[in-house]
């Protein structure tokens, strides 16, 4: 089965767009109704059964059962019975929302952290129609069950064979943005790209965006930091106005739409950067470093305003739509080892941007030598096939994956580009 996200911008009317922030609001409240059942139910659980305790007092009678996804589901439809505003929204919209909060708790059962938190008002920013008999879209109007038709600009078509799945409708910018994202989905199987070819290594940094192991440089974009100090000159103004005023609402608005475009600048750079290093090589390798503990140490805000992990999610998906292979490698010491000659340089100061080897004598810039070690170690770490001329997943006969058909017929046909993209 293959799934894929089409997102297309919506324009609600004044009334649409009033009744579906409030039901945001309705989902916020319910999502937290839930999460708060779900923190009683576990602190009764930690108390103690012989002694009273100040900090643990909710003490619960042992019948209760844990208040799973199955259990939750069954009290919101006896909630429904006296609550108008749940009743008021579409009941799979509802159920939804007591799934996301499971899903929030099963992810933090896998990893150890990240409890579900409460979402403060105006944090609940999106809410899921799960199913759709049929396809809602109808020219350029989205359908969507108790709202009503709404104006999609549709920009692009939904690959034959495709059908839509499931509709999330997300709020930007204090609730001025809307848009649908469809879960689009064919009956196909696209078999995983298999490592092949020629491989680069692809070391991210903060001088340069991206050095890979050929020396191609990427340099960050520099609208960005051009719209980032405008947001600064805004948010100052911003905490100038008193607090929930007529102007203050007006500025925090500037600042969320602002802040909206550069997020979309920033992704769309991410994805022009991933096609540029598709069009490079067959492999692709990434160190597996994690940038959310690289932006807590000394670095940090530059790394979470580069986006590093985004990037890194948008070039593996990226990858597998082209038919490249894509790997995450063993982060640690790619910095301190020549990539001539295998041998431990010893640590380098972040000031230090040049890699001089003293036993072999190889000099290069640090990034460029990283890049090097990152793709030594990914080559190590993979059995490429050997399949002589390129080979093509032969699923011209199934529709559906035409638009991947298309894109990875055409990679076989440019190793022109790569040239063209090498400095
Ligand atoms: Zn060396």
């Amino acid at each position: 089965m293959l799934t894929m996200n089409y997102t297309y911008r919506i324009y609600p009317s004044a009334n649409q767009q009033a009744l579906m922030l409030e039901w945001l609001e309705t989902c916020r409240r319910l999502y937290n109704r839930c999460l708060r059942d779900l923190k009683d139910w576990i602190v009764s659980r930690k108390c103690s059964l012989y002694s009273c305790s100040l900090v643990r007092e909710y003490i619960m009678s042992p019948d209760i059962p844990f208040p799973s996804y199955l259990e939750q589901k069954r009290q919101l439809t006896q909630w429904k019975k006296t609550n108008p505003w749940y009743k008021a929204i579409h009941s799979q919209v509802t159920q939804d929302v007591v799934k996301r909060l499971h899903n929030t708790w099963e992810a933090f059962k896998a990893r150890g952290y990240g409890f579900p938190r409460y979402k403060k008002f105006g944090r609940y920013q999106s809410f899921l129609f799960p199913q759709f008999k049929e396809n809602p879209i109808q020219g350029n109007t989205i359908k969507l069950p108790k709202i009503g038709e709404v104006t999609i600009n549709y920009h692009r078509p939904i690959p034959e064979g495709f059908k839509v799945k499931g509709v999330r409708i997300v709020s930007r910018a204090r609730g001025t943005i809307w848009y649908g994202v469809l879960t689009i989905q064919c009956d196909v199987n696209v078999p995983d790209p298999i490592p092949f070819g020629r491989g680069i290594g692809i070391d991210i940094g903060l001088e340069s965006f991206l050095v890979t192991s050929d020396n191609f440089r990427v340099e960050p974009a520099r609208f960005f930091s051009c719209l980032q100090s405008r947001l600064k000159v805004l948010q100052r103004k911003a905490c100038r106005k008193k607090k929930k005023s007529q102007n203050w609402e007006k500025a925090q608005l500037k600042v969320a739409r602002l802040y909206h475009k550069i997020s979309n600048y920033r992704k769309n750079f991410h994805f022009q950067t991933s096609h540029l290093l598709c069009d490079q090589a067959d492999m692709i390798f990434v160190e597996d470093i994690d940038f959310r503990v690289s932006a807590k140490g000394m670095l940090g805000k530059h790394m979470l305003d580069g986006g590093f992990g985004q990037f890194r999610d948008l070039l593996k998906w990226t990858c597998w739509k082209r038919g490249k292979y894509f790997q995450e490698v063993d982060h640690k010491f790619t910095s301190q080892i020549c990539p001539e000659c295998n041998i431990h340089t010893g640590k380098k100061e972040l000031s230090e941007r040049v890699h001089i080897c003293a036993e072999c004598g190889y000099t290069t810039s640090r990034d460029h030598a990283s890049g090097r070690v990152i793709l030594n170690r990914g080559l190590e770490s993979v059995v490429p096939v050997d399949c002589g001329e390129r080979k093509l997943p032969s699923n011209g006969v199934l529709s559906g994956v035409k638009y991947l058909d298309k894109c990875r017929s055409r990679n076989a046909n440019s190793q022109g580009l790569e040239a063209r993209a090498l400095p």
